[in-house]
Order: C-alpha cells, then sequence, then structure tokens
C-alpha cells in the first residue's frame, strides 16, 4: 500500500432526484448536498426520527444478497453502487445524501442519471487532500467459479470477464482503464438485467418488486427482450457495480483482474484492503 493525494471535492448546490426501487418497489426522493472536507459519503434517513445518518464505508456494509447495503444500527440503505460508482467517476468525497426511503431509486438500471444530476450540481473542489490508495501487493480470492485479484499498476484497471449460460450473453470479457469521460460515455449507462425465470423467485424473496423493462434488461429464453444500448452491456454493468462497491474504500489506483464475481466478492477484496490501509 502507499499513498499519494489530490484534493478533495464535494458538489456546488442542492439537486434533487427521484425514481422507484428496484427490490422494494417503494417510491423514493434523494437529494446531493454539499458537505465540508474529511465528511466522507454520508446517508442520512430523513423519513426515520432524527435523521440518523450511515457513512458509505466498508464497515457498514451490512448485506451483498443482488445489490450493496449499509447500515448502522439497524438502519439502513440498500442498492448503493450505482451511485457510488456515479461518486467515483466525479471525484466527490465529501457529500450528504438525503433519502426518504431504505432503497436508492432504480433510475433507468443505469448510473447515467446521476451523471446528469451530478454535472447539474457542478464539482467545488475543496483545500484538503484526499489519500488515494496504490496497490503495492498482490491481493486475489477465489471459489470454484469466480476469482478476484488485485494488482499493482499505475492506473485504476480493471479486466472483467463474465460468463452466463444465456445465449445472448455467453461470454463478455472488457478491458478498461477509469478515466471519468469514457467511464460517463461507456459504462454508465450500461444497465442491470434479470432473467426471466428467477424473476418470480426474487418477488418471492421480497426482491425485485420494482423491476420492469424501464430499470432493467430483461432475459427471457433465448432471447433479450429489450434493446441493448452495447453489444456487451452486461459486462459493462459488471464493471460499473465494481467500481462503485471498490468506491466504499476512496479513490484506488491498481489493477483488477475479476472472473464472474459480484457484490460478496467485491466486499470480501475490500475488507482485505481496507486491513492493509490501516496496517499501512
Ligand atoms: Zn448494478
Amino acid at each position: 500500500m502507499a499513498v499519494f493525494n489530490r484534493k478533495q471535492n464535494t458538489i456546488k448546490k442542492r439537486v434533487t432526484i427521484e425514481g422507484i426501487g428496484l427490490h422494494s418497489g417503494n417510491q423514493v426522493k434523494m437529494s446531493f448536498n454539499p458537505a465540508p472536507p474529511n465528511s466522507g459519503i454520508v446517508f442520512k434517513r430523513i423519513d426515520l426520527k432524527n435523521d440518523p445518518t450511515i457513512q458509505a464505508v466498508v464497515e457498514n456494509v451490512t448485506s451483498t444478497e443482488r445489490s450493496t447495503t449499509i447500515g448502522v444500527k439497524g438502519v439502513k440503505v440498500k442498492t448503493i453502487e450505482h451511485l457510488m460508482a456515479a461518486l467515483s467517476a466525479f471525484e466527490i468525497d465529501n457529500i450528504v445524501i438525503e433519502i426518504d426511503n431504505d432503497e436508492l431509486p432504480a433510475l433507468d438500471g443505469s448510473a447515467i442519471k446521476y451523471a446528469e444530476v451530478l454535472e447539474k450540481a457542478g464539482i467545488k473542489g475543496q483545500k484538503v487532500n484526499k489519500d488515494i490508495i496504490k496497490i503495492k501487493d498482490n491481493f486475489f480470492i477465489k471459489s470454484e467459479n469466480t476469482y478476484l485479484g488485485v494488482f499493482p499498476a499505475d492506473e485504476f484497471k480493471i479486466n472483467y470477464l463474465l460468463k452466463y449460460e444465456h445465449p445472448k450473453i455467453g461470454t463478455e470479457y472488457l478491458e478498461y482503464t477509469f478515466d471519468k469521460n469514457s467511464f460517463i460515455k461507456e459504462i454508465m449507462p450500461a444497465r442491470t438485467f434479470g432473467f426471466a425465470e428467477e424473476i418470480e423467485k426474487l418477488k418471492r424473496k421480497g426482491l425485485a418488486l420494482g423491476g420492469s423493462l424501464d430499470n432493467a434488461i430483461l432475459l427471457k429464453e433465448n432471447k433479450v427482450v429489450n434493446n441493448l444500448r452495447f453489444k456487451d452491456e452486461f459486462v459493462r454493468h459488471k464493471v460499473l457495480d465494481l467500481v462503485g462497491d471498490f468506491y466504499l474504500n476512496g479513490p484506488l489506483v491498481g489493477e483488477i483482474i475479476a472472473i464472474r464475481t459480484g457484490h460478496k466478492d467485491n466486499h470480501k477484496m475490500n475488507q482485505i484492503i481496507k486491513k492493509e490501509i490501516n496496517n499501512f
């Protein structure tokens, strides 16, 4: 681990965004507010008594099933990963996100609406330095079907391999070097996806209740029901999720190799990196 820095950023003015939660189906309103240096990314549940807050940090992750949830003392916010990816692209370190429900809005299933609203808010530089983690060692975790490795590099690079039995997905591979403009254009519009056969099962578990063709790519039998935005939209979305999850540790410089991974693997690796940061 090594550390170098840039200046911290917040947003210039308050902006709002609303929609329905993918898993809960609830109507949600959020507002983004400027915040002072070193205050971090903070969610504020304004629908609850005393407006409890939750810091978006690795230690507060409480669930990684289908999406990333953070919580403190039973107060939660679910599905934070697309917004986290957007904050990462805009290098926003300090922000207060007021939310009136327990899950972020699904919007169009991608992160592109967050790019639009953050453009509107504007970025404000702050005078305090932000540490950036530079990976100096090799770390990896693996299971029977998944692999996630993090290695030293001079940039933030992601190599992602996705493989599904579904004939319309099959194997997709993306080598991507992170930079704000390409992230907004090439990665942030990529939408989440679901399989029709699985959706009934998810609904019985109380998940995907707000899912529709407006906020997810639907795969049914041998076809994709809606039109794809990119030929390899699935792997692009996996990269979006990964970048969002990794931003729980703040900005990072290193190379990631990911094979068939998800939120659970991202969280495990985040914990390893966090331990290294604490030991540094
Ligand atoms: Zn996602």
